[in-house]
């Protein structure tokens, strides 16, 4: 059954004191009653003894006769407690007796301990029973005691009411817990529900593609700030996958745009007989459908780079012969600009997979060669440390404006669009560069200043 945390929680803590309070004031009741019985059958004990020492003080040796009012006092104290005495002197003559002194008063006071006692404790079955003790005056005896008591304990009203005040304190601590634990467990909940109350409607409205939505919610609970800044990260992320999408759906349309408006242009004034088909016109044709296949392939390259990933074939190589490979590549384009190439540094072998980390030093070199000044230098440099291999290529060429450094490792970007349209690029390149140099678990940095030039630095772990 599906309930609220709120309900949830505070009928656990209610249940929880519940049975708390139970379980101590029973475990309490049953341990005092005990305890207290002892005692008072203990403290029974003692006042037969007291009662039988307070007599002998009245024996007058002299006239070998008794104190009969201190007899009296004491007989009338005792019936009081719930001891009903009878005294005999040495000749087993009754002196004195409580039942024939005052014989309504005994049964009174009997009958409200049989009472008091059947009502509280009827498993004990208790009863009045006489013990006779003598009277001794130095190990002589004088006389003799009767005491009989409701037996084998009685409880007088003040020990009742002391164990009554108990038990109310044992139900007021109880009911101010439990209505205390509520309180609490509501506030608990309270304070828990509402954040994942917002976190759930925040969800929701992702879910339904308000990617900007945020949560602000703070809360002191370690794992619903945890689930908060990970929603947060989820919605971040999605919102740029969607621009992503966007951009990329905005740019391909773009890219798609020229060549065929160029394209349809020049074929329309081709049917209508405007334009004679020549050779160079149908040339600037080709060239256009050339543009659209280059775009289409560079997409391709693209999805088949992010597909590929997922299988990287690694072998031990080289990154010096991977690097001498693809500086012997663009050999024709080094020679037309002019360039010096310097390869420094060394390293030992690594496992990668050769084919993709080969597309990432062509990837950049042939930036390095397209975005640098006629008669400059591109400067390569391997170095190694302890757990890495890094190679990093610099031109002396137009350099990235800072504001859109963050973007260029993103597909279809374009630094200066304007510019890039001569230079031929789709803006794909550095995109393939650093999905394979992380598909590798290393990566890829950038340093560029405009018109100083650019660095791009790539981190391979050794593992
Ligand atoms: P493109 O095919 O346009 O070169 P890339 O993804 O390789 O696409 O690069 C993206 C953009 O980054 C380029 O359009 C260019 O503006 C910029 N860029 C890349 N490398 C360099 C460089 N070495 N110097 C200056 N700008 C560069």
């Amino acid at each position: 059954m599906m309930r609220s945390l709120r309900t949830k929680l505070s009928s656990t803590i209610a249940l929880v004191v519940i049975i708390t309070i139970a379980l101590t004031s029973f475990l309490a009741n049953y341990f005092i009653n005990e305890k207290f019985n002892d005692y008072v059958t203990r403290k029974q004990e003692q006042r037969a003894k007291e009662i039988v020492s307070m007599l002998s003080t009245q024996h007058i040796k002299s006239t070998n006769t008794w104190n009969m009012d201190y007899i009296y006092s004491i007989g009338m104290y005792s019936l009081y407690d719930g001891y009903i005495i009878k005294v005999y002197d040495e000749k087993n003559r009754i002196i004195w007796d409580a039942q024939a002194h005052d014989m309504t008063l005994c049964a009174q006071i009997m009958d409200d301990i049989s009472d008091r006692m059947e009502a509280r404790y009827p498993q004990i079955k208790g009863e009045f029973k006489s013990d006779t003790y003598h009277i001794t005056i130095n190990h002589e005896i004088y006389g003799a005691v009767s005491i009989s008591y409701f037996g084998p304990f009685f409880l007088s009203e003040n020990d009742f009411l002391f164990l009554g005040t108990l038990n109310t304190i044992f139900i007021g601590i109880g009911i101010f817990s439990l209505v205390f634990s509520v309180i609490v467990g509501i506030m608990l909940a309270k304070r828990l529900s509402n954040p994942i109350l917002k976190t759930v409607n925040a969800t929701k409205q992702i879910s339904e593609g308000n990617y900007n939505v945020r949560i602000e919610e703070k809360t002191t609970t370690e794992e619903v700030d945890m689930l908060i800044v990970s929603i947060n990260h989820l919605a971040s992320s999605l919102e740029n996958q969607e621009n992503l999408r966007k951009q990329l759906t905005e740019d391909v349309a773009h890219e798609l745009r020229t060549p065929i408006a160029v394209l349809q242009a020049h074929l329309e004034a081709l049917v209508d007989g405007v334009w004679k088909p020549s050779t160079s016109r149908l040339q600037s044709c080709y060239d256009e459908v050339t543009r659209i296949g280059k775009l289409v392939s560079d997409l391709e390259n693209l999805a088949r780079v992010d597909r590929d990933n997922l299988t990287l074939n690694r072998t031990k190589i080289n990154l010096m012969d991977v690097i001498k490979m693809a500086i012997n590549t663009f050999e024709t384009e080094i020679r037309n600009k002019s360039l010096n190439v310097r390869l420094s540094g060394q390293c030992g072998d690594i496992l990668v997979d050769q084919d993709r980390i080969s597309q990432v030093v062509m990837n950049l070199l042939s930036n390095a060669i397209k975005y640098t000044l006629d008669d400059t230098n591109i400067d390569i440099i391997l170095t190694e440390s302890k757990n890495a291999v890094k190679f990093s290529i610099k031109d002396y060429g137009v350099g990235i404006p800072e504001n859109e450094l963050p973007f260029i490792f993103e597909r279809f970007y374009r630094a200066d669009k304007s510019r890039n349209s001569m230079t031929g690029g789709s803006g794909i390149g550095l995109a393939i560069v650093k999905s394979i140099v992380e598909a590798h678990g290393g990566n890829v940095k950038v340093e560029s200043q405009v018109d100083i030039g650019s660095r791009f630095e790539v981190t391979l772990p050794k593992k």
